[in-house]
């Protein structure tokens, strides 16, 4: 009976020195009193290098206090603990070999503490049980990078890399809403190029293309960076002014419209000179929509078009009008 005991206790401690987890016993002074070969192994520590040596004396780059606030639960409680590498990405920096997850440089780790008991029901050990989850912590965070750029992606116009008109209109809506809140002035601006048709019929649609990437570009250049810029349809743009009045918005549109006016571009050997016409809407009625607040700055821009082209009209709330 005897013997078969101590064939069974072996039994039990070779196959935890062969697991494929990392399997630690610290006591209340966290000293180490078991290591198994995947610390080792991993570690480069042999057991008669820790085995009896302060676990925090030995691994000086584990954070103590956390460990400790871990650790301190379990032999109080006598409950397990656990912490993920989306926690943490690891209690201790071992570097990952494995070829596949190569990406990786270091192995993350699922960690487990659980309470072991003396005969008389005390904690006076813990476990910590190391589980080597690289391979499922880069394949969540290469999902996570693809889906990221899906979002980009799906938000973003393919011709300029402004944001398309859907993403944009849902900016607006929220910019709206904050507005009826924090009664920041609020603008919108409503571009579209002038006699876009004859640059197509003259230059190409691929010319005709080049001058809409063109166009984002300047506007890019002139906004701020907090402006909520988008492509709205073939040849119209639209911006959102965050604390900017109409006129301050004016000073924004009149930079544009020059800027434009005086830009060459050159295609195939060509030169091609355009303008563009802007109309100009500062959020100052709460019981509109937001769809409203677009006809506003549509209408403007109506009346922009109607003055003649290449020119900025604010949208007056007062009349209905619009005006230069
Ligand atoms: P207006 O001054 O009144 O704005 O005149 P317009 O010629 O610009 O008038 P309209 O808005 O009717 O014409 C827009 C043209 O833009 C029609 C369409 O073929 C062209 N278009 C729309 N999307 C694209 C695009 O992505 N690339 C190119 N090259 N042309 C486009
Ligand atoms: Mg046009
Ligand atoms: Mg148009």
């Amino acid at each position: 009976m005897f013997k078969i005991d101590i064939k069974e206790f072996h039994w039990m401690l070779d196959m935890i020195q062969h697991l494929d987890v990392g399997l630690i016993v610290l006591d209340k002074n966290y000293n180490v009193s078991v290591w198994n070969s995947f610390m080792e192994n991993h570690s480069g520590y042999s057991p008669a290098d820790v085995i009896g040596n302060n676990l925090f004396d030995v691994f000086s780059d584990i954070p103590e206090d956390w460990f400790r606030r871990k650790a301190e639960s379990v032999f109080l409680l006598n409950n397990r603990a656990f912490t993920t590498w989306e926690q943490r990405p690891y209690l201790f920096k071992f570097k990952n070999y494995r070829p596949i997850t190569g990406s990786a440089e270091y192995m993350y780790q699922d960690i487990t503490l659980i309470p072991l008991n003396s005969a008389d029901g005390s904690v006076n050990h813990v476990g910590v049980i190391i589980y080597d989850v690289t391979d499922i912590a880069v394949n969540k965070s290469g999902l996570k990078v693809a889906n990221d750029e899906l979002e980009v992606l799906s938000r973003t116009d393919m011709l300029t890399k402004l944001n398309n008109r859907g993403y944009w209109e849902e900016r607006l809506s929220h910019e709206f809403s904050l507005h009826k809140r924090n009664k920041q002035p609020v603008s919108l601006v409503m571009f579209d190029i002038d006699h876009f048709k004859r640059v197509n019929d003259t230059y190409g649609h691929q010319a005709g293309d080049e001058v809409i990437r063109l166009t984002a570009d300047l506007l890019r250049f002139c906004k701020r960076e907090t402006d909520i810029a988008g492509r709205y349809g073939g040849e119209e743009f639209t911006v959102i002014l965050l604390d900017s009045t109409a006129e301050t918005s004016m000073i924004f549109a009149e930079r544009l419209r020059k800027k434009i006016q005086d830009t060459l571009v050159e295609f195939d050997d060509q030169t091609i000179r355009y303008t563009i016409s802007l109309g100009i809407a500062e959020l100052n009625n709460n019981d509109l929509s937001y769809e409203d607040w677009i006809k506003q700055a549509d209408s403007a821009l109506y009346k922009a078009k109607e003055g003649g082209r290449n020119q900025s009209v604010i949208y007056s709330s007062v009349t209905g009008e619009s005006e230069k």
